[in-house]
């Protein structure tokens, strides 16, 4: 994938404003007196919202068939965006950016603004199938091996009988077959696509297309199908519950995971470590100026 040229005076001054409209859009939703709303984290606007809102506010923006570019934002996302500026600037050309696991809370705390609330994709898509299936949302699932989105498309038709599967894509097509692709997408008139081709893939992806594919909402999953489809088994509850749900996928994976989950980890605070100590220098400044 091709990366993005990098940012102009103009463009950041416009991202920055993208991200006030967002903000105000986000407390016009919520309402003000609401702890809702966007909060500033690492340079991307994420949402803070509980999980039934946040189902509510997607089920809203596909059923009127919006076009939407919606990313989870995790502590790999985060490491991987300051390595790739080009990540950076896609993810905050993002209409809705979600708070994905316990490494973005706890350091949101840390940083003085908590977010609170793990919109993971893991727990969030199926609440939006089950909650969009008896409106007639339709569902177009791309990436993941040949044949994992046919078993995801079972599973999760299963569970929701109500629920349309427009189209499966896996991810790994070549490149001259993208527009037919594309086309397939349009033909199928989905209100959503589920993108799962991994991160930075996927974003770029959704980005490089969301304008082909107008009145659509596309989401980036990640890793989403093989969960979806049993090909990779979840940590139990308690172990979620306990925020060590990544302590359990690299037992699941080591060979795969273990470079994201120990330097990657490390990288993470020490990202997290430098922005609060730039913010706290900051406020020594204006303190010292008033
Ligand atoms: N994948 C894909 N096309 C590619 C590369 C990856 O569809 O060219 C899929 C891969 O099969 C897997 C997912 O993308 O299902 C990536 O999963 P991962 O857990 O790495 O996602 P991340 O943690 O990066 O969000």
């Amino acid at each position: 994938m091709k990366p993005l040229e990098p940012l102009t005076a103009k463009n950041r001054q416009y991202l920055a404003f993208r991200r006030a409209v967002l903000t105000s859009q986000a407390r016009q939703i919520v309402g003000e007196s609401s702890t809702s709303g966007v909060v500033e984290f690492l340079r991307l606007p994420l949402q803070r919202l509980p999980q039934p809102e946040a189902v509510k506010v997607l089920l809203e923006r596909c059923l009127k068939r919006s076009s939407n570019r919606v990313y989870f934002v995790n502590a790999h996302t985060v490491v991987m965006s300051r390595k790739e500026h080009a990540l950076e600037e896609t993810l905050n050309r993002g209409d809705l950016l979600l708070p994905d696991g316990s490494g973005v809370l706890w350091s949101s705390r840390l940083l003085g603004k908590p977010i609170k609330f793990n919109l993971n994709g893991t727990d969030l898509i199926p609440a939006l199938c089950k909650a969009g299936a008896p409106k007639g949302l339709s569902v177009y699932l791309l990436g993941a091996k040949p044949g994992v989105a046919d078993d995801v498309a079972h599973n999760l038709t299963q569970t929701n009988p109500s629920l349309t599967i427009a189209g499966i894509q896996h991810g790994y097509f070549e490149e001259q077959d993208l527009e037919t692709v594309l086309d397939d997408i349009r033909q199928a008139k989905p209100h959503v696509v589920l993108v799962a081709m991994g991160v930075p893939l996927q974003e770029f992806w959704i980005d490089q297309h969301a304008k082909h594919l107008p009145g659509i909402t596309l989401i980036g999953v990640g890793g989403l199908f093989d969960f979806l489809a049993h090909r990779v088994v979840r940590a139990p509850y308690l172990v979620r519950r306990l925020g060590l749900e990544w302590c359990w996928r690299l037992m699941m994976e080591p060979s795969r995971l273990g470079y994201r989950y120990t330097v990657g980890i490390v990288a993470f605070m020490y990202i997290v470590l430098q922005d609060s100590l730039l913010a706290f220098k900051r406020k020594q400044n204006i303190a010292t100026q008033q």
